[in-house]
């Protein structure tokens, strides 16, 4: 039997840890529950939305609908293949199979979040993306109450990018994968390192969503200059938002209690009391300062949770 809670506040179950007010919330273990909840809210006609780790998401103040949240950690590995429920921690997953000698995927250590939610957004660093270890994706197709098995050809992944991203209907439930035999100490240095990398640059333990824009892809000019500076090769024609931001004088900018993070520019950081309102207000005059400047288009990698019911 699910346990549906009501008014419950979001700001503990994400990143940002603004103040934000689920009207009913449900957790999820299993496939039959998520099937239960989204039946409930359909008997309530109430919407529903789907929170996993909360590590790339901002709130509004009243989301009159239905969270579902995934969590649970059910996994099964067979040889070099592991077979995960979507709410399984990332990280936890990387140090667990890593202890038993499986892995090749360590640089992805200390990505916040759920497996299901690295597939929807095809979440990387350091050059590896989940995409690279996926075989395939078991979803939920929320209108048709129908399960897919989807290759990873069917996933459509590239840059922070997935089928699923595109099309919310679905709802990743399991991820298959596969991973090398590796030494456990190996591995666990690996990960190591790559926390260590990522503390460095002040990329862990902050109050944001962690990228807030996607790198553009950008003109040729704009590449050179970035390429100069910098003196490392662009991929895809990319250039990271974080140095636009720079560029246009926006690294630290601030809102209210949000502020453009004066290491990292393209994490919006909450300072302390930062309203979901004021960290659209310091995107929007982020975009607006790149669009004047380099007649660039940034794009939000964070989901905006809006009451658009
Ligand atoms: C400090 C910090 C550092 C970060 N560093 C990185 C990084 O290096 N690289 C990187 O790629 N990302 C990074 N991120 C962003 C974030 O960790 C990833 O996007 C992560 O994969 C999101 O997973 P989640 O479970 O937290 O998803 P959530 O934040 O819960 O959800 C994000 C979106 O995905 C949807 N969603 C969640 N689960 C599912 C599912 N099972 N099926 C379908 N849709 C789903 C939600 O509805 C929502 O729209 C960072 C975030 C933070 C806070």
């Amino acid at each position: 039997m699910l346990e549906i809670k009501e008014n419950v506040p979001l700001a503990p179950m994400t990143t940002f840890e603004i103040s934000g007010t689920a009207r009913f919330l449900v957790e999820v273990r299993t496939e039959d529950e998520l099937l239960e909840a989204i039946r409930w809210a359909r008997e309530h006609s109430v919407p529903f939305i789907l929170l996993s780790g909360g590590s790339n998401v901002l709130v509004p103040e009243y989301l009159d609908a239905l969270v579902i949240r995934i969590v649970g950690d059910e996994t099964d590995v067979r040889g070099n293949t592991l077979d995960s429920w979507a709410g399984t921690n990332l990280f936890l997953l990387i140090r667990s199979l890593g202890a038993k000698g499986l892995g090749g995927w360590e640089k992805l250590a200390g990505i916040p979040g759920t497996i299901g939610g690295a597939v929807r957004g095809n979440a990387g660093a350091f050059g590896p993306e989940i995409k690279d270890f996926v075989i395939s994706v078991r979803a939920l197709n929320t209108q048709t109450l129908e399960f897919k098995e989807f290759s990873n050809m069917e996933c459509d992944f590239s840059y922070r990018h997935s089928f699923f991203k595109d099309n919310p209907d679905w709802i990743v439930v399991r991820v298959r994968i596969t991973l090398e035999p590796v030494e456990p100490e190996a591995s666990a240095a690996l990960a190591n390192e790559t926390i260590a990398e990522r503390e460095k640059r002040h990329l862990q333990n902050v109050r944001a969503a962690g990228s807030y824009f996607m790198n553009p892809v950008a003109p040729a000019n704009i590449v050179k200059m970035f390429e100069d500076e910098k003196q490392v090769k662009s991929r895809e024609s990319r250039v990271p938002a974080g140095w636009l931001i720079e560029k246009v004088g926006m690294k630290g900018a601030v809102v209210g209690g949000a502020q453009a993070s004066p290491q990292h520019p393209n994490y919006i950081v909450n300072t302390g009391n930062a309203t979901a309102h004021e960290v659209l207000e310091l995107a929007v005059r982020i975009k607006k300062a790149v669009k004047e400047k380099f007649d660039i288009d940034l794009k939000e990698e964070a989901a905006v949770f809006v009451n658009k019911f």
